[in-house]
């Protein structure tokens, strides 16, 4: 799964190819501007217009951000190891 960063709500069309007739026509990001799929044509397209957002998962619980700094702040203060 990939997520490309962009307006938010804004349309983007896609020019749709012989080899992939089914292929939407158009796509629209979110209200947050983020638009995901797993579909590597579209990945492919997608990355040459908009930029691949980034995020960081905590391993340990849902928790996600787009900062690593944040993730591992998120980490010292959730999920703290114990120390002897
Ligand atoms: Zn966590």
């Amino acid at each position: 799964m990939v997520t490309f960063s962009g307006e938010p709500n804004m349309l983007v069309n896609i020019t749709p190819t012989y080899k992939r007739p089914r292929m939407p026509k158009s796509l629209r990001f979110d209200a947050n501007g983020e638009y995901s799929t797993e579909d590597k044509m579209l990945i492919k397209r997608l990355s040459a217009k908009f930029k691949i957002k980034k995020e960081y998962k905590c391993k340990k619980c849902e928790y996600v951000t787009l900062c690593m700094g944040e993730l591992l702040t998120h980490h010292r203060l959730n999920h703290k190891e114990n120390k002897k």
